[in-house]
């Protein structure tokens, strides 16, 4: 652990147990993916896929592993339809049993069938069909769509969850309300990583703001977990109270908020991130894009420059100040 983390944050508190995790992934759970990518960086043959092929697109759709498990057979002619029993001499008829209508080669069975039609046509109107029968094609052509339609739903699921969330532009609190940013970066080649924090008041002016350099290599997501607890120990040191944080890192908002436990360094984290909320009065904890996010941004990325770095409203760097004024709504 200390190799990978290289930080005294983990070894203070008395109150953690001692326990095994698999430290390449931010669950602490085990997985075959990520055991193979680890194996294959140390062989020095990791070989980071093409973000244009398929495959690429493939294994980033969001959608259960039994599902991306059918895509993945019939991208490989492995999926026992009708007419590719027949072609393996299996004594099937070719026909479909659905509509006993056509042959049932892969293309027929996933789109072309009038169920399989009628089910795309309800999710993506515009889906395409023309291209004479091959399913890659097809999958190629139409997974643009899918993606923006699953953007669409995740950008709708936020929303409905919390209000504010999914922001775009940076927006002042209420009245009496404090909204803190919170942002970290990760120096990979110097094994460093670095936080940034911003707290503006109901006027959208500056009460304080704080960049903070630390040694270590962390995951992006621990490394934005750690954020969110430093800037959580700010809060409290400063007596703020109607405080909303705000974070780019959808995973550990999400995380923060679902009552989940996670055995690993990142659940340790956020369950330090946690009873600190616990403490405070009056805070909540929204996710916005990284644009509405530039501030915390900015010093997070310049704390290799500027470690451990208070401003207030006397001394601001003219960058930040810019950055202040330009992206406020
Ligand atoms: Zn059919």
């Amino acid at each position: 652990m200390e190799e990978y983390l290289g930080s005294q944050v983990f070894t203070k508190d008395s109150q953690v147990v001692d326990k095994l995790y698999w430290i390449k992934e931010c669950s602490g759970v085990y997985s075959v993916k990520s055991a193979y990518k680890f194996l294959q960086k140390q062989k020095g043959e990791w070989r980071q896929e093409d973000s244009s092929s398929l495959w690429f697109k493939l294994w980033r759709i969001k959608a259960p592993a039994k599902v991306l498990n059918l895509v993945w057979r019939s991208l490989s002619y492995c999926l026992p339809t009708m007419t590719m029993l027949a072609q393996k001499h299996v004594h099937v008829l070719r026909i479909c049993p659905v509509c006993q209508d056509e042959d049932e080669p892969i293309m027929h069975a996933l789109v072309g069938c009038s169920l399989a039609s009628q089910c795309w046509h309800n999710i993506l109107p515009d889906v395409q069909q023309d291209v004479n029968g091959d399913f890659a094609r097809w999958l190629e052509k139409n997974l643009v769509q899918w993606h923006n339609f699953q953007g669409r739903s995740t950008q709708a699921f936020v929303h409905l969850k919390f209000e504010g969330d999914g922001a775009i532009y940076w927006v002042k609190p209420q009245a009496r309300q404090i909204k803190v940013t919170v942002d970290a970066a990760i120096f990979r080649d110097q094994m460093w990583f670095g936080t940034g924090m911003v707290a503006r008041d109901e006027r959208g002016e500056l009460l304080e703001a704080k960049s903070r350099l630390h040694n270590g290599v962390v995951s992006p997501e621990l490394a934005e977990d750690m954020t969110m607890k430093e800037a959580l120990s700010w809060i409290k040191a400063r007596t703020w109270i109607q405080v909303i944080i705000e974070a780019d890192c959808l995973t550990v908002v999400q995380v923060i908020r679902s009552k989940i436990s996670i055995e690993s360094p990142f659940g340790v984290v956020i369950k330090k991130c946690k009873s600190i909320m616990l403490e405070l009065n009056d805070i909540s904890l929204i996710f916005i894009k990284r644009f509405a996010n530039m501030a915390a941004h900015f010093l997070a990325k310049k704390s290799c420059s500027h470690p451990d770095r208070v401003f207030d409203e006397r001394k601001v760097p003219v960058e930040l100040i810019n950055i202040l004024l330009t992206y406020m709504f």
